[in-house]
């Protein structure tokens, strides 16, 4: 694993299937980050606002329910 360059909190690689996430960052961002990052994998076509809206959303009903880093 290769640090996260500058102000990025998440990467997706398509390539590789992989997700990285900042460790430092607070549960609920990471939470939010995680699924940001899955959705690209999972749709690669998706538009990076059309992520970032649905990633905000799913983060929040998984917050919700309890979903957290340990
Ligand atoms: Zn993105």
């Amino acid at each position: 694993m290769h640090p996260l360059p500058g102000n990025v909190a998440g990467l997706a690689c398509k390539a590789e299937n992989t997700i990285e996430i900042d460790p430092n960052l607070s549960p609920s961002k990471a939470l939010e980050v995680a699924v940001h990052e899955a959705l690209h994998l999972a749709d690669w076509g998706l538009s990076e606002r059309k992520v970032k809206y649905r990633a905000k959303y799913i983060a929040e009903v998984l917050w919700a329910q309890g979903y957290r880093k340990k």
